[in-house]
């Protein structure tokens, strides 16, 4: 029997790794530490992308069951209104911020791993490793101190900021904490506070941010002044609440009182050798904008359907060198758009402060700039133009380019009819080849790590054009049809 890939840590991140790998029926154990999963409800939104991503694996339905339709978010200045986003707005089959405790994430991808054969291992903690001629060696300790030696193909560290992979790979976990503290209060809170809206409020004296979890359960995070911050009281939870909400709201039955400083730091490579890191343990930052738990499933999806290929044999193992570049850069990006808005939101000094009003509140008029905004939360701007496996081979103008988020659409395959991301589920890349009519199906391109399929032009797919689309729903390449080979040319260099 072939080696387990080996997950360490059973976080969000660790879960969807393996539930991904688990999908393509890859060999997986799953272990952490912990006796028993976390009840916190840390993380609360899931993002559009990341829907999309779960849909790709037929999972998205358990998520939308248990969570709340978040529709949009206002920034104030007091009680003056900046912005209102509106996640409606966004082009993706889930046009809202899904409002699900991350506790509840956890748990529901527990249930699905557990449907596909996968237990959480608890109570095993990865005491060492070291790499292989042919894979890893794991050392695993038991809550009674005994121990367990095991040979994995792959080891994958999603064990949080304080990763023991990452330590014992000697990667720098660099950048800084800020100096800000910050009180959070999972409460009841009555008032005027709306369901389905995520509301930030900037006031002279600091930041509140008000998150609607379910019925009238909300998060409220904010700035406090201080050297020393410890877990707030309800009454210190409700001062805040009056001061920088306004009166009208009583905070009561909390469920989670507590204090963090922010954290920005990240490794600059994601991999070495046959050991990978994802989520937390590549990389952490300031929960503005709530990124955090989705860029680290976005992280696990990547590595997934590459991991899956190359051990299924379809793909050479060159291809997981592709997963650092694409992710460390995405990872910069979510750390710098986090930043930015925590800085700005920190400003104190009051000229300062007038001037970001001032261009929050013309963005606030300002469609187009909305939507970008909305585009970065929700994570669909993201892509990966000028990775290595997104090679430009002919201009495609207006249409998709190489590296892009490809939307859905209906096609004919092999199978019969269907729509291109059931397709990707099947874990091959896709080559869609689009025309008026429908182009004739190529079988003999049907081979083992790709699938052909053909459909009629929509928006970005252009008539005459062929696409290549990985299983990740973003576009390799793409060429005239009648270049068609060289699209095949470019696959072949990762097979
Ligand atoms: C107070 C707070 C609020 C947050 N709010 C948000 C938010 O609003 N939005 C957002 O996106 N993110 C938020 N986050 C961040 C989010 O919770 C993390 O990004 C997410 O948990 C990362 O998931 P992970 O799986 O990478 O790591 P973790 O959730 O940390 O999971 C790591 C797992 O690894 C296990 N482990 C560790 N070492 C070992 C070992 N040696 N052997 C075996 N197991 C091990 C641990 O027990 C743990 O279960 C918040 C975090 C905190 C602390």
């Amino acid at each position: 029997m072939s080696q387990p890939v080996l997950v360490v840590g059973a976080g969000p991140v660790g879960l969807t790794l393996a539930l991904a790998l688990r999908q393509q029926a890859i060999a997986v154990r799953l272990v952490d530490r912990a006796p028993q999963p976390s009840d916190r409800s840390k993380a609360l939104v899931i993002w559009p992308r990341t829907l999309e991503l779960l849909d790709l694996h037929g999972c998205v339905q358990p998520f939308l069951e248990a969570g709340l339709q978040g529709h949009g978010a206002r920034i104030q200045a007091g009680q003056r209104l900046l912005v209102a986003l509106a996640f409606s707005r966004v082009q993706s089959p889930f046009p809202y911020a899904l409002m699900i405790p991350q506790n509840r994430t956890e748990a529901v991808l527990t249930q699905l791993l557990a449907e596909r054969g996968v237990q959480v291992e608890r109570e095993l903690e990865l005491s060492d490793f070291a790499e292989t001629e042919s894979g890893v060696r794991a050392e695993l300790t038991r809550a009674d101190g005994s121990k367990e030696t095991m040979q994995c193909s792959y080891l994958l560290g999603c064990d949080g900021a304080h990763s023991a992979v990452r330590h014992r790979l000697g990667l720098a976990y660099s950048g800084e904490t800020l100096e800000s503290n910050w009180v959070l209060a999972d409460v009841k809170l009555d008032g005027p506070a709306a369901a389905d809206q995520v509301a930030v409020v900037w006031n002279p004296d600091g930041i509140l941010a008000l998150f609607p979890i379910v019925g009238n359960r909300f998060r409220i995070i904010g700035d406090v002044s201080g050297a020393e911050v410890a877990d707030p009281s309800l009454e210190q939870v409700q001062a805040l609440v009056d001061q920088r909400l306004g009166s009208g709201f009583r905070a009561h039955d909390p469920i989670w009182l507590s204090h963090f400083r922010i954290n920005e730091r990240k490794v600059d490579r994601y991999s070495v050798g046959r050991v990978f890191l994802a989520g937390d343990a590549a990389h952490i930052h300031s929960p503005a904008g709530g990124q955090g738990m989705n860029t680290g499933m976005q992280d696990a999806f990547n590595l997934a359907w590459k991991l899956a290929l190359v051990l299924q044999g379809k793909a050479g193992s060159q291809l997981l060198e592709t997963y650092s570049p694409e992710r460390s850069g995405i990872g910069d990006q979510v750390l710098r758009n986090a930043g930015v808005l925590t800085r700005v939101a920190l400003l104190r000094q009051p000229l300062l402060r007038r001037l970001r009003n001032l261009v929050f509140s013309n963005l606030g008029r300002s469609r187009r700039l909305q939507r970008r905004l909305v585009e970065q939360l929700c994570e669909t701007d993201l892509h990966y133009r000028g990775s290595a496996l997104s090679p430009v081979l002919v201009r495609s103008g207006a249409g998709l380019a190489p590296g892009d988020r490809t939307p859905d659409l209906a096609c004919c395959a092999p199978s019969g009819k269907t729509r291109l991301h059931a397709l990707l589920r099947s874990g091959r890349l896709v080559l869609l080849s689009v025309g008026d009519p429908w182009p004739a199906l190529d079988w003999s391109l049907v081979g083992d790590g790709l699938v052909s399929a053909v459909a009629a032009p929509q928006p970005g797919y252009r008539a005459g054009w062929t696409y290549l689309i990985r299983p990740d729903a973003y576009l390799c390449s793409c060429a005239p049809s009648a270049e068609q080979e060289r699209l095949l040319a470019a696959w072949e260099a990762w097979r």
